[in-house]
């Protein structure tokens, strides 16, 4: 049996993004998602949505960017009829891994994915629940090349525009994103 949830607005879905000042670090405020996916509508929206989009873009398989890029890409994934691939940080994945090491802030980190978990040619969307610098996604977008794969899209829940993180992703490739601020 099918459950749908109720429908909900967009500005109804935006009060469930809950802003938390100074987290992780003072200056920053946090887009914490968490009321949001516990609300069925809201959940709901977001996967549809980004799905409806995506579609179009004719994606064979999804790429979620640890941890919260799981949560949006895995029924993302199901709702397009896709896989799901884990794009993890260092050490965290079980098998042979290729890995892409990006410029943070402050110093560096890597993220990682198995080496055989993109094919050649393979069109893979890009998932993750919030665009911000944009070197996540970005540095996301190279790993899937290096694999011989090819970004057809990027999808987000949110978007920090004023941090200009659309700049930094491949040029050409649609950005989906529900949310602005
Ligand atoms: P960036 O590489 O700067 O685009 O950062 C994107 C990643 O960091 C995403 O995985 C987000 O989950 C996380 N992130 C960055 N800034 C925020 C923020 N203000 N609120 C919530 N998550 C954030």
């Amino acid at each position: 049996m099918t459950i749908r949830p109720s429908a909900i607005s967009l500005p109804d879905l935006a009060s469930l993004v809950r802003d938390v000042p100074d987290f992780p670090r003072p200056g920053i405020v946090f887009k914490d998602i968490t009321p949001l996916l516990a609300d069925p509508a809201g959940l709901d929206l977001c996967v549809e949505r980004l799905a409806r989009v995506a579609e179009a873009w004719k994606p064979e398989l999804v790429a979620g960017i640890e941890s919260r890029g799981f949560i949006v890409g895995a029924p993302l994934a199901r709702q397009l009829g896709l896989g799901f691939v884990p794009v993890r940080k260092r050490g965290k994945l079980p098998s042979a891994t290729v890995g892409i090491d990006y410029a943070l802030e402050y110093g560096s980190d890597r993220l990682e994915v198995h080496a055989d978990a993109i094919c050649t040619s393979q069109r893979v969307l890009i998932a993750d629940d919030l665009l911000a610098t944009g070197g996540t996604a970005a540095a996301t977008g190279h790993l899937v090349e290096k694999l011989g794969g090819e970004v057809c899209g990027y999808s987000f829940i949110i978007t920090l525009e004023f941090l200009a993180g659309r700049d930094r992703l491949r040029q050409g490739v649609p950005v989906e994103s529900i949310l602005s601020y």
